[in-house]
């Protein structure tokens, strides 16, 4: 693999230093829930990986994973019919599970409601918590930079270019813990609805609990990535969580390959 100048300065900008990438062990779990486990001194499972950028590896048989209609509950379908405004005060005054006791405010999301990109993360921080905006703090600032590198911004611009972020919980856990199956089932009809609001042509989805919830998978993001999955027909691609790269740097290359997937998917 050779890198032009423009590259090597988005990779830069990434943190990740170009000249180490032949061989780099691959973390098959790599969510912010991860990153913590790795604080705390546990091992994630490792295995090889590939390094280089991925061209074009589509699944072939995508299966979209939209429940008929009559499977969805009475709850699911009233949000499911609600506009932008009803769906953000709906979310605000949500007492659907035992986070509503903890949080300061909801964290709804923030970006262009056309985006073609859209970012799904885990759930509020302290950070986001406190100013109602996802990815706020340290992980917020390295996603900012990866979606700079591949000519993306959460700034205002135009669809192609500014993106959607959004959490599968609206709310934070208490003391920053893993989200509960409860939780990610109640708080999944209201991230349902903002995708199916925006209508991205790609969900990039960050960590274990954002893939968890599109794609109805345990599978680690080891395993996931490097290939295109489907939500409801809408292609998604599976990256690590920034809280995990922060921790574990060596993952940015591959972090790298999946974005230029994703760039590689836009530009259909
Ligand atoms: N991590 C996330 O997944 N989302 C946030 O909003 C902040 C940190």
């Amino acid at each position: 693999m050779t890198w032009t100048e423009r590259q090597r300065a988005m990779l830069g900008a990434m943190g990740i230093a170009v000249w180490s990438a032949p061989s780099v062990k691959a973390a098959e779990a790599g969510d912010a829930a991860a990153s913590r486990d790795a604080a705390r001194g546990a091992t994630a499972a490792r295995g090889a990986a590939q390094t280089r950028p991925i061209a074009s590896r589509v699944d072939p048989a995508p299966v979209s994973r939209a429940p008929p209609a009559d499977d969805r509950s009475p709850r699911e379908l009233e949000i499911a019919a609600l506009g932008w405004q009803p769906l953000r005060e709906r979310v605000a005054g949500c007492q659907a599970c035992r986070l509503c006791e903890g949080r300061t405010q909801t964290v709804f999301g923030v970006g262009n409601e056309r985006a073609h990109c859209m970012i799904v993360g885990e759930a509020p921080g302290e950070n986001e918590d406190l100013q109602g905006e996802p990815f706020v703090g340290a992980a917020g600032q390295l996603l900012d930079r990866m979606l700079h590198a591949i000519g993306l911004t959460r700034g205002a611009a135009e669809p192609a270019q500014q993106v959607y972020i959004a959490n599968t919980l609206k709310c934070r856990p208490p003391r920053n813990r893993n989200p509960e199956p409860d939780e990610l089932a109640l708080c999944g009809a209201y991230l349902r609805r903002q995708i199916e609001l925006v209508q991205p042509r790609l969900l990039l989805a960050m960590g274990r609990f954002a893939v968890q919830t599109l794609l109805d998978s345990g599978e680690p993001i080891g395993k996931l990535r490097g290939r295109v999955h489907r939500w409801r027909e809408r292609p998604v691609v599976v990256t690590y969580h920034p809280a995990y790269l922060l921790r574990n740097p060596a993952d940015k290359a591959r972090a790298w390959a999946d974005l230029c997937l994703a760039a590689e998917q836009l530009r259909r």
